[in-house]
């Protein structure tokens, strides 16, 4: 059963809110937390509810690896690897469990990387804000750079080595280590920082810390699109959050667990 929309406006959360929430050792939706924060020990079995917005049903996802330093050996070779693991996890068993989430009319099934292009026209810098991708996104949609967006069409942009990001007065590395969300003109997308800190490493390799992250990201980002749209716990987050850092190997790959509504754990 669907719930009535909430009534509350999703907004960022502001550097105060933020620190608000990291006092209750909560996190906003959308980002995956640094593994070093504490968790909440749930005191209730969290339970999404469907707050009928988007779902990405067969979710179309691109890669875009922005700036020059994509270009050089070590990073290419992570953004190859990244690439294969997108191909692998789109139509993996993680997809398959995210079924459970298919409302009428809306069953999400396998997805596809339609491609994948490392931008060399414009630097991020050392720190880009949330608003800057956007904008990146939006224009290079505009110039055909990317492909058109579309119901399902899901951008991953991947930040080099040395760039820090700042969405609603939280950075990466600082605050979080990924986060997704939907453009004003329902762009979705997802931030992957280069998680070269501790706390975004989790003690995990590079790459291990990647895919459990963009994990993370790919499976919010298709069950709730636009953040607290889609489904949702008022008091867990999404289904990434609830089970963040908790990984498992699929093919080789670390991916993270996420929550299950039907099986009431990290799957
Ligand atoms: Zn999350």
């Amino acid at each position: 059963m669907a719930t009535r929309p909430k009534t509350k406006k999703i907004v960022e959360p502001s550097a105060s809110a933020a620190r608000e929430t990291q006092t209750k050792f909560k996190h906003p939706w959308r980002i995956v937390p640094l593994q070093t924060a504490p968790r909440l020990g749930a005191a209730i079995t969290p339970q999404l509810t469907y707050r009928n917005g988007p779902l990405l049903t067969n979710v179309e996802a691109f890669t875009v690896f922005w700036g020059k330093a994509w270009q050089d050996a070590t990073n290419s070779a992570v953004a190859k690897q990244m690439n294969e693991f997108f191909d692998f996890i789109l139509t993996s068993k993680l997809m398959d469990q995210l079924v459970e989430y298919s409302v009428d009319g809306k069953t999400i099934g396998h997805g596809t990387r339609t491609g994948s292009l490392t931008m060399t026209s414009s630097e991020p810098g050392s720190k880009v804000q949330d608003s800057a991708i956007q904008k990146m996104l939006q224009s290079a949609i505009a110039a055909g750079t990317l492909p058109a967006k579309s119901a399902n069409a899901l951008y991953f942009v991947f930040l080099p080595p040395g760039t820090q990001v700042e969405q609603g007065g939280s950075a990466s590395c600082t605050d979080f280590c990924g986060y997704h969300d939907a453009t004003r003109d329902n762009i979705f997308y997802a931030t992957m920082p280069y998680p070269n800190c501790s706390g975004c490493e989790g003690g995990l390799s590079t790459l291990d810390a990647l895919t459990s992250t963009s994990s993370h990201e790919l499976c919010e980002a298709i069950t709730d699109p636009v953040p607290g749209q889609g489904w949702y716990d008022d008091a867990n987050g999404e289904i990434g959050d609830i089970c963040a850092w908790k990984t498992k190997r699929l093919n080789g790959y670390t991916v993270q667990l996420e929550w299950s509504n039907a099986a009431e754990a990290c799957v």
